[in-house]
């Protein structure tokens, strides 16, 4: 039976049983007892409707009350929620509808085009500018794939976040570790330039990283650290990890002395860097604006939008600050002093 007569019939049998009240004191009793499968036959032909519906596409926001406790993260966003759609497809074609993930798709799926063009670019250049092509390469790479792999798992994970719990869960997983490969990534071109001629530190800095990082991941794999109630351990985390700089900053620094660090040393980029991440961190750990004006920002604006701009900024200045310390090196011919980490 098709689906519109199986609804028309459901909703004929619903004013049958209308018409049919007031019941009798005696045939009370026996009604109850069959009115009992009788809804829970309801409920199932109301759900392959639903289910149909979202496979067409027919399916509308709802408000923050409504939605499943999985789906209740951010109860400042009042309305304009995804209902729960266990089909990718649906999932996927509503990248080009208005609902609260709309803005956090577009920002990270846009940074991600933007990530993915800048490192075929770079890749592409020709090894007469690079002192080491492929140790170059390679340093960049890295960079250029934490962040393609942090914007793709992120806006992959806000695009079928809807789908169902195990869904939603695996995928915030992903997205998570995606934030700690995009720090660890850029430390990478960031330690080997500033350390270049100083191969010691800058290893120890690198594994210290990369220590930190995969802890990071690991962490991330717990169940609970998705929930809203750890949404400030999770910004912790992240900020401790982009934190741990701070070291071989101020070795940097106290080496070569306050002037070096921020010309050559490119530290006002980085430290313009920190700031975005930072910023965004804070937003994202208190919710703010949409806490102050709860329903205001739910559609555009919203802190977890602001924060997917923010990490893509940072990032592309992260960029620019490690293009132009490979400038100097180039500028350079690779020469080493012997008193330099640079
Ligand atoms: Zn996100």
């Amino acid at each position: 039976m098709s689906q519109v007569g199986r609804a028309s019939k459901h909703l004929k049998g619903k004013v049958e049983e209308e018409q049919t009240c007031p019941v009798p004191q005696e045939e009370e009793e026996e009604v109850r007892v069959l009115t009992l499968p009788l809804q829970a036959h309801h409920a199932m032909e109301k759900m392959e409707e639903f289910v149909y519906k979202v496979w067409e596409g027919r399916w509308r926001v709802i408000p923050y009350d409504v939605l499943p406790d999985w789906l209740k993260d951010n109860d400042y966003l009042l309305h304009g929620h995804r209902p729960p759609m266990p089909s990718f497809r649906a999932c996927f074609k509503s990248i080009f509808r208005i609902h609260t993930e709309t803005g956090n798709i577009w920002t990270h799926l846009l940074g991600f085009v933007l990530f993915l063009f800048l490192g075929i670019l770079t890749m592409l250049r020709p090894n007469m500018y690079f002192m080491a092509p492929l140790q170059e390469k390679v340093v960049f790479g890295m960079f250029f794939l934490g962040a393609v792999l942090c914007l793709s798992f992120s806006w992959l994970f806000h695009t079928v976040y809807c789908h169902s719990e195990k869904v939603s869960r695996t995928f915030s997983k992903l997205d998570y570790s995606g934030i700690a490969l995009l720090i660890m990534g850029s430390f990478v071109p960031w330690l080997y330039y500033s350390f270049y001629c100083s191969p010691q530190p800058r290893l120890i800095y690198l594994s210290i990283v990369c220590v930190l990082g995969i802890s990071a991941i690991i962490v991330a794999q717990w169940d609970r650290f998705a929930t809203p109630k750890h949404r400030q351990t999770r910004a912790g985390v992240f900020l401790g990890l982009g934190l741990s700089g701070v070291v071989p900053t101020m070795h940097f620094t106290i080496a070569e002395g306050f002037v070096k660090a921020t010309t050559v040393g490119q530290m006002g980029w980085f430290f313009l860097m920190a700031v975005m991440y930072i910023t965004g961190a804070g937003l994202y750990a208190a919710r703010i604006p949409e806490r102050f004006f709860p329903g205001k920002f739910d559609i555009w604006f919203q802190s977890h939008q602001i924060f997917h701009v923010l990490v893509v900024a940072a990032a592309f200045v992260h960029f620019y600050g490690v293009s132009n310390l490979q400038e100097f090196r180039y500028g350079l011919e690779g020469g080493c002093t012997d008193d330099s980490l640079l």
